[in-house]
């Protein structure tokens, strides 16, 4: 086994951190997009439109998402379900996100409304693709993606798919640790708890990895979850394979609170005694002790995240 650390006092620290109520933070969290329709077919498109834009800036990647969503009125998975690629274009009129421009937006929206209208859901499409005794789910999303893009090439009519649209759906075969997509799953796979979705009942939640951003990535270094110095996929699946010795069955509902944690800046990179005597994690935190370097994410790695 590769670790030598010890687990001692994590899982209890991870169970009263969970142990306190996150839903107030939904509100700073792009999980609030998809909550905010009634239908299970407008909140699965919304959370794979949220998450695809959750990157960089918070503020900046939520005025983008609440802009995209302006434009598909009421209803995101009927408009984009029924729209041809013309009228969505028009819908969105120049709205872009920093690598992806409005055309990008477009296209992905069109290329997610073909696999509506071909295949029913996003979950029906997923499923397709899932294979339950499969180690890594990985795989299943790079048959997920790979259809995306083959739909979005078909609607494009250009050569090859441009950086801004393959952004906002990644290659989920290269070494990366597919933050937004893991991101999507998590909202729609776990129940809904009053964070997550609780959409999907064909992928079990004991097979998600963590979608890794730079709090988890840090506080999970603080607590031993993980001994890698970027956050690559491996890390994900160090982070997620340590809290699955905590809850074997749903390890990722420790990722919410582990987040927020290091957003809500209840666990500053700077180091502050008074907010670590308060926080459930203490008795298994190696930064605490002054065992580990607290250190901002490189700007490299931190692209890696995005
Ligand atoms: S550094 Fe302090 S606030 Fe952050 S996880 Fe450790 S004990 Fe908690």
């Amino acid at each position: 086994m590769r670790r030598s650390y010890t687990f001692i006092n994590v899982p209890q620290g991870l169970e009263e951190l969970s142990r306190k109520d996150w839903r107030g933070r939904v509100e700073h969290d792009p999980v609030r997009f998809p909550r905010r329709y009634k239908s299970r077919a407008d909140r699965e498109v919304a959370a794979l439109i949220a998450s695809s834009l959750a990157y960089g800036r918070a503020d900046v990647a939520s005025r983008a998402i609440e802009t995209v969503m302006d434009c598909l009125d009421g209803s995101p998975a009927k408009t984009i379900r029924s729209a041809g690629h013309g009228e969505i274009k028009d819908r969105l009129g120049g709205v872009k996100y920093r690598f992806s421009g409005s055309d990008d937006i477009a296209l992905f929206l069109s290329a997610v409304g073909e696999v509506l209208r071909r295949h029913g859901s996003l979950e029906r499409t997923f499923l397709a693709g899932f294979d339950a005794g499969e180690m890594d789910i990985r795989a299943a999303l790079a048959r997920f993606t790979t259809l995306l893009r083959s739909y979005a090439a078909l609607l494009s009519r250009k050569r090859g798919l441009s950086h801004g649209f393959r952004h906002l759906v990644p290659d989920a075969g290269n070494g990366s640790p597919l933050k937004r997509l893991l991101l999507f799953l998590r909202w729609v796979v776990r129940p809904d708890d009053g964070i997550d979705l609780g959409l999907w009942s064909g992928v079990p939640p004991s097979s998600l990895v963590i979608p890794l951003d730079t709090h988890v990535f840090r506080i999970g270094g603080y607590l031993g979850l993980h001994d890698r110095r970027s956050p690559v996929w491996a890390a994900a699946r160090e982070i997620t394979d340590s809290l699955r010795r905590v809850d074997p069955a749903d390890p990722l509902r420790f990722d919410f609170p582990l987040c927020h944690l290091g957003m809500s800046g209840a666990c500053p990179v700077r180091r502050d005694p008074a907010k670590c005597a308060a926080c459930p994690l203490r008795p298994a935190c190696k930064a605490c002790r002054g065992e580990r370097k607290r250190s901002r994410i490189s700007p490299e790695s931190r692209g890696r995240l995005g």
